[in-house]
């Protein structure tokens, strides 16, 4: 592994690898394999993490928004690419990138819809939304009615699958809640098949349906954090390789004497002597407020240091008092020790977050390609 010079977040492609392999084995081989790549892939580099996972033949992209997808046709992306959450203001582009939209609303619906048939499409591919309890993004169960009418005798648009998503599959206590949800949505989908005439794939788990609930696999899976390497289970997170490690260097080294305060707000005051760290990452590059005074650790030559004072915008410093270290050393915030995930535990949230909240302002590095 190359060593840090500056800010710098290591993208390690031999472990996405190991997460797609692993993920896929707990899978029936014939069931299809949808990489979420949103949010810059999870705060790594989409597009390079899109490209990989391209080669290892997944059958479909997810990103958020019309833009996302845009940007990784750019790249040279071929596979198909479901948008989840697109708007109308740019439903033109998504046709002309080959972008598939989800269907959630019957405003998206018409506008979708009106859109193909300016644009003179013959069967564009769509993927239909039901919400079954997570109460965010979907249409009902009694919009069925509705959708089929409206899509009956089109040729523009074709239905290509049927789609909900889970409210709490990592939470063994919503078993029941989840059961139903599962149970809901075979509902819908055997009336949507019955009332229209197209012929639709099914899909409802993320990474935690995956590992809780694989009798609900249907057609298709859609995983994005598992294939980061978090899975929301300990357990299983063993056998998964963290994706990212966010690295950054000594930028500075200080000796405090006793009584006197580091950074802003004069928030840490020493008790005795110290020697402090100042690093250069801060809030603006995703390492928040939340995580300073005192909370969350960072390894500095395999050692723990803990975040003292106020994070800044473009630093922290950290007590690497009794440790071995210089300036110029590399200093590891977070990937396989500590992890993302007790890394974000630390601040009560969740390694989703705090990698998607990465800036961009962290150098890139692409390892084992
Ligand atoms: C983000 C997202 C996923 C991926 O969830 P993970 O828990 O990261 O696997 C799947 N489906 C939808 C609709 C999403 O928005």
């Amino acid at each position: 592994m190359p060593k840090a010079s500056e800010t710098t977040l290591e993208i390690d492609l031999g472990a996405l690898e190991h997460n797609f392999d692993y993920l896929k084995s707990r899978l029936e081989s014939s069931t299809k394999f949808l990489a979420v790549v949103k949010a810059f892939g999870y705060g790594g580099d989409a597009e390079r993490i899109a490209r990989k996972l391209e080669t290892l033949m997944v059958d479909y992209f997810a990103v958020a928004y019309g833009s996302e997808g845009v940007g990784l046709r750019n790249a040279g992306i071929n596979t198909p690419i479901i948008v989840l959450h697109p708007q109308p203001v740019n439903f033109d582009i998504l046709i002309d990138r080959c972008l598939e939209p989800c269907l959630y609303s019957a405003r998206i619906l018409k506008k979708f819809l009106k859109a193909a048939v300016e644009k003179g499409q013959k069967s564009y591919p769509v993927h239909v939304k039901f919400n079954t309890g997570l109460n965010r993004l979907g249409f009902w169960e009694n919009d069925i009615d509705f959708i089929a009418e409206r899509l009956e005798g089109r040729e523009e648009l074709k239905v290509v699958s049927l789609f909900s998503h889970l409210a709490a599959s990592e939470d063994e206590k919503e078993r029941g809640f989840t059961l139903n949800q599962i149970e809901n949505f075979k509902k819908i989908s055997r009336e949507f098949d019955e009332k229209s005439h197209f012929e639709t794939f099914k899909h409802i788990l993320n990474t935690s349906g995956i590992i809780n609930y694989p009798e609900a696999q249907f057609d298709m899976v859609r995983s994005g954090i598992g294939l980061y390497g978090f899975s929301n289970d300990p357990e299983i997170d063993k056998q998964l390789k963290p994706v990212v490690t966010l690295k950054t260097v000594i930028s500075q080294i200080h000796r405090i004497e006793p009584n006197e305060s580091v950074g802003y707000n004069r928030k840490f005051t020493s008790d005795g002597y110290r020697i402090t760290a100042t690093l250069p990452i801060g809030h603006a590059d995703g390492i928040g407020r939340q995580y300073g005074n005192g909370k969350t650790h960072v390894s500095v030559n395999g050692k723990k240091a803990l975040i003292i004072g106020n994070v800044c915008m473009d630093m922290i410093m950290i007590d690497i008092t009794g440790l071995d270290c210089k300036e110029g050393d590399e200093v590891v915030v977070f990937g396989k020790h500590p992890s993302a995930e007790d890394f974000a535990t630390t601040a009560n949230t969740i390694s989703y977050e705090l990698l998607a909240g990465i800036s961009q302002r962290a150098r890139r590095v692409i390892i084992g390609d």
